[in-house]
């Protein structure tokens, strides 16, 4: 068993199904073996427009192959996506852009900052005209010189103001170090973007909650709230698609009943 482990990639072994992988939840007493299933839901009508079925624990990883799946199908040239804290990543937004998706995602707040009392990067504002950022205290933290930074990572610029910081009152709640430095992804500008996004749609998460998890609801309470019936991820991918094309022509003969649909599917 050992070494079947080692062998495995993620080192999981399920012995019930052997595609099936730990999903990474934070509800308590939710975590389960089996799979992860992405639904992109229309706003409007509540259809599935794309579906698919991984063993990747996380959400992370899905946002631009979803979001572009759901434009395709939705035959317009650009949608807005609204997703959950767990879909942003910064690669992912950046893959969306210029692709006729726009994303709307709320960050993670990853620091553990903000739960000690500390500023997080949410209170330094960032001014695209002058290239600085305001810190709480009101002083610019300006671009440093390239060669004197910390650390030769190039996807970052770090902005920082050594005069300050010394003698501010703020300092306990912004830094331990000497001065606080600010870095700044190549592609912040992107994530700049979204943030105003969902500053302009404060209620983007409701109209999530209530679209997406719709056909999830209907669809456990059909399948009786238990497992899939069938093993192997290629089974269990013919498994949910059935159950999608089911939920589908079910909601279209709900909204606008037989005689439209059929005269649909034969155009
Ligand atoms: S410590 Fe420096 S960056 Fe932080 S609030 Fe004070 S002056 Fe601004």
């Amino acid at each position: 068993m050992g070494a079947r482990l080692e062998e495995t990639p993620g080192a999981q072994v399920s012995l019930t199904d052997p595609d099936a992988r730990a999903m990474s939840s934070h509800g308590k007493g939710t975590d389960v073996v089996g799979y992860n299933v992405q639904f992109a839901v229309d706003a409007e009508h509540h259809l599935i427009l794309a579906h698919e079925v991984t063993n990747i624990g996380s959400d992370r990883a899905q946002l631009a192959s979803m979001g572009e799946k759901a434009r395709e199908a939705s035959g317009h040239e650009s949608i807005t996506v609204l997703a959950d804290r767990g879909y942003y990543s910064g690669d992912q937004i950046v893959a969306c852009d210029g692709a006729g998706v726009a994303p709307i995602v709320p960050k993670t707040e990853t620091s553990g900052g903000a739960l000690r009392g500390r500023f997080t990067i949410q209170d330094f504002v960032y001014d695209a005209a002058h290239d600085r950022y305001t810190c709480p205290a009101g002083h610019f933290l300006t671009q440093a010189k390239k060669r004197s930074t910390r650390g030769p990572d190039p996807d970052f610029v770090r902005y920082r103001n050594l005069d300050v910081c010394g003698d501010c009152p703020l300092k306990p709640r912004c830094t331990s170090e000497r001065f606080q430095q600010i870095r700044r992804w190549k592609h912040e500008d992107v994530l700049d973007a979204m943030q105003r996004r969902l500053d302009r749609m404060p209620k983007a998460m409701t109209i999530r909650r209530r679209t997406a998890e719709h056909p999830f609801g209907t669809i456990k309470a059909w399948m009786g709230a238990t497992h899939f019936l069938t093993r192997t991820l290629p089974n269990v991918k013919t498994e949910m698609s059935l159950q999608v094309l089911a939920y589908n022509l079910k909601r279209v003969i709900g909204l606008f009943g037989v005689s439209p649909l059929m005269r649909a599917i034969a155009a």
